[in-house]
């Protein structure tokens, strides 16, 4: 058996102190494989982004233990998670969190100009990425000249560049319709299982279960059910992921 991506178990996280406290998670224990999409579902306010931010090394939980790639992150000191960040984890938000003053490209290199790669290999790698989600015509355009679900695919790009192990993204359809919330996680799917990657998905929206091959359920700070699915997207549908992707794509631009 192929080792965990990352493991938790028996996370806790309190904020605060006194009548102030909050328990935003208790007890929650998670394997992310290598190949799979988990789908984390719960209400506003259960502990999602809590919980994901432990498991991305951002956030240190109060309690139990967190292993990435087999590496332990107990006690470990800010710099040495940075560098598990760097390594290992790719992040996704709902509001994309891109820079304004830098281009798509410019976007997405200085994710692996902060890994120390730079050159003709990183701009080869960068404009490959950027293919793969369809935003080649849009490589010297700005964030602002983008609309939403190509400003999420760059974000995707930029966390998938570097090419690590699992990719955490936190309601990254939130802000989309339909066709490109359909688009995000056509390509969200295809990174696990083409490139063998855990895709962690949290979010508060069905919809979502689709794509999924496990779905947890959070409620309240707990870890409440598991279910293991076939994701119905049949992403082996045509000759292969790239195909599909690329049809996800088309129907998005069809519907400009
Ligand atoms: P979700 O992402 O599911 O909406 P969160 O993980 O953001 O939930 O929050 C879970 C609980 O923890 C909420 O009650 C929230 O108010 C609380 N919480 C989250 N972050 C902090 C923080 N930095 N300080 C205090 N309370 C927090
Ligand atoms: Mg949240």
């Amino acid at each position: 058996m192929t080792e965990p991506i990352i493991e938790a178990a028996n996370v806790s996280k309190s904020f605060g102190s006194g009548p102030a406290r909050v328990q935003a998670l208790k007890d929650a224990s998670l394997t992310l494989n290598g190949g799979e999409l988990t789908v984390l579902m719960g209400p506003s306010g259960s502990g999602k982004t809590t919980f994901l931010s432990i498991l991305g090394c951002m956030l240190a939980p109060t309690g139990g233990t967190v292993r990435v790639c087999g590496t332990s992150t107990s006690g470990a000191r800010p710099a040495e998670l940075a560098e598990i960040r760097r390594h290992h984890i790719g992040f996704v938000f709902q509001s994309y969190h891109l820079f304004s003053t830098l281009t798509v490209i410019e976007n997405v290199l200085l994710a692996l100009d902060l890994r120390g790669d730079r050159g003709p290999k990183a701009l080869a790698k960068t404009k490959e990425i950027l293919a793969s989600v369809g935003l080649t015509s849009k490589m010297s355009s700005f964030p602002g000249q983008l609309s939403g679900g190509e400003q999420q695919r760059v974000a995707i790009a930029r966390a998938v560049v570097a090419d690590p192990s699992a990719i955490l993204a936190d309601e990254p359809t939130a802000a989309l319709d339909s066709v490109n919330g359909h688009a995000t996680m056509t390509i969200l799917s295809a990174i696990a299982k083409e490139r063998g990657r855990a895709v962690l998905v949290v979010t508060h929206d069905p919809r979502l279960f689709e794509f999924a091959n496990r779905i947890v359920h959070i409620e309240d700070g707990s870890l409440m059910r598991e279910e293991f699915t076939v994701p119905k997207v049949n992403l082996m549908r045509s000759s292969g992921v790239e195909r599909t992707r690329k049809d996800a794509l088309l129907e998005y631009d069809s519907q400009k």
